[in-house]
């Protein structure tokens, strides 16, 4: 959840936030900064200029959804079908668009033994990379999930 301090400047209209009972507060739940919705990642607003934002609604469902569909217990490892119940062995994909190719991917999760049986790894590693490489997908975060799927190789060396 975003760090909130009462009188912190709100991100869309640039004015303090005075009420507590008015702040609309984001955790982080976009991982890609090519999203239109990262602006609300990990921020504080007033709760009325979300109401009033053309993507409030979206971001509100968008993390309402991260929240319930990256819960370990949300759904099972998509290749062995068991819940996944270990935090180490935990290793999430989360959300990556809502059209397109990668968008079936979206909040897949495996047990990190698992993942080299997935059959469609090789897929969907291509397409993530392609994704990458087009400027679709970036940020520290998306990065870092690329490396620890593709084996803790580093892309492009
Ligand atoms: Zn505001
Ligand atoms: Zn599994």
């Amino acid at each position: 959840m975003a760090l909130f301090v009462l009188g912190m400047k709100c991100v869309i209209c640039s004015k303090p936030i005075d009420r507590p009972d008015r702040v609309a507060l984001f955790r982080p739940f976009v991982s890609n900064e090519c999203d239109p919705l990262w602006m609300f990642n990990d921020r504080a607003f007033h709760s009325s200029c979300v109401d009033e934002h053309p993507f409030g609604a979206k971001a509100r469902a968008r993390q309402k959804e991260v929240i319930e569909l990256g819960a370990p217990s949300a759904r099972p490892c998509a290749v062995c079908n068991r819940i996944i119940t270990s935090p180490d062995e935990f290793l999430p994909l989360g959300f990556f668009s809502e059209a397109g190719p990668l968008s079936r991917y979206n909040y897949l999760r495996f047990h990190r033994s698992c993942l080299p049986r997935w059959q469609d790894l090789t897929r969907f590693l291509n397409l993530f990379r392609a994704e990458v490489a087009s400027g679709g997908m970036k940020g520290q975060a998306i990065v870092a999930l690329l490396k620890d799927l593709s084996g803790g190789r580093d892309e492009g060396k």
